[in-house]
This record gives structure tokens, sequence and C-alpha cells, in this order.
């Protein structure tokens, strides 16, 4: 049977600069409703490790993809894998990584470009790289400046570009506050990592990003607000 999946492709743990555990962030998932998250903390794969060896792929319906935020020679990166690696494995150097992840069938998607405070790609890398990426961060509700977004969205639909919305949580609060909805997919397809990332590698993938008020308001505005 196909359905629509709700997945939230850029999460950070306590493993990294993050706040709650990658258990936390299913809990919350189950609870929001959304089918697959990926964690994706910076430089390590550690937090996601040690959950999966305790709980398995799938736990209370919610898939839990393998990523890293890795940091580039032109700036973040986010790897969704199949499976778990050293974290010194994983090439710093875009052209590298680009060529392992071809390798090893990974995903490879552009996180908040633009955003120069955060270390996102710049528009020229951005031009050079984007049809050698699986997917670019539309919208990345962690981003502080809010026209990076709005330039972003303006772009994906001008140029067609394979667009996601993420959370970019750092805590389960703001778990899902963007998310991207893929639709019509076979229920076969979710049942466990390397099957998602294997649809998430075909070609006639359908994606729409889900966005919410929230999301809109910068993070530090959130933070006082307490949302
Ligand atoms: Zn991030």
């Amino acid at each position: 049977m196909k359905r629509s999946v709700r997945v939230d492709l850029h999460i950070h743990t306590n493993a990294s600069d993050g706040k709650n555990s990658v258990i936390d962030y299913v809990l919350k998932a189950r609870e929001i409703g959304l089918d697959v998250i990926a964690i994706t903390d910076h430089n390590t794969f550690k937090g996601v490790r040690s959950y999966i060896k305790n709980y398995g792929e799938k736990y209370h319906n919610v898939l839990v993809v393998p990523g890293i935020e890795v940091r580039t020679n032109i700036g973040d990166v986010v790897v969704l894998c199949s499976k778990i690696h050293e974290d010194n494995d994983v090439p710093k150097d875009i052209d590298l990584l680009i060529d392992w992840c071809q390798m090893n069938n990974y995903i490879v998607i552009l996180a908040h470009p633009l955003d120069i405070t955060r270390s996102g790609v710049s528009f020229k890398n951005l031009m050079k790289y984007v049809d050698r990426v699986d997917f670019i961060e539309g919208f990345n509700a962690g981003s502080s400046i809010i026209i990076n977004n709005l330039i972003m969205m303006y772009m994906c639909k001008k140029h067609s570009l394979r667009c996601i919305a993420v959370s970019d949580a750092h805590s389960i609060k703001s778990l899902g506050i963007a998310y991207t909805v893929i639709n019509d997919v076979d229920e076969y397809y979710v049942e466990n990592v390397s099957k998602f990332i294997d649809y998430l590698n075909s070609k006639n993938i359908n994606v729409s990003m889900s966005i919410s008020y929230k999301a809109f308001i910068p993070k530090i505005i959130r933070k006082l607000l307490n949302l």
C-alpha cells in the first residue's frame, strides 16, 4: 500500500551539541507523527551508533537513519548512510565526500545553504555542486536569518531543485517544526534503513516541504518565548 511518509532528516543529539538523546527524539517523533528521523550529529555517529545497538533501526514505528553533518572545505553537508562508519572514515573534502557517498549509495544534502553564520555553502558553491548532490535544504528551521530560507525557497521553485525542509533540531521541542513529506511511498521502503536510502536514491521521488509558523520565528526568539 502506498502512503505519504513524514521525514525530518537533520537532527542533533547530546552526542554533539543537541540537548536530547536519540530515544527522546524517537518518542517525540511517534507523538507528532513523524515516520522517519535522521540523526545527523556534527562529525560523529556516536549517538546513533549506541541507539541502534540498543533499539535497532525501527522502534515504536519510527525509522532512525544514521547520518552525519560534515564540516567540509566548502561548508556543512549532511550525509545519510545505510550503515554506521568510524567517524574518521568520512572525507572532509567535498569532492572526496561526494565520491565516497556515490560509491556507497549514500545521500548527500547541502545543509542550510547561503547561511554564512552557520557554515552554509556559498551561492557559488551551491551552483557548482547542485547537480552532484541528492537534495538541497530549501528550508532549515535552525537558520537565524530568515531571508536565507526565503531565497532558498524561491530558488528551489525557480530552478526546480530537489528541496527538503528540515528542523535541524537541537532539542525535541524543535523536532518536526519543518519536515518533508515524501508522497506515494510503498510501505516496503520504510521497513528498514537500506530500503529507505534506496528509495531516496530513486529518480521519481516526489517530495514536498511542510513548515510550521514556528519555523519562521528566528531560533533565538523561539527560545525567549519558550516556543
Ligand atoms: Zn545541523
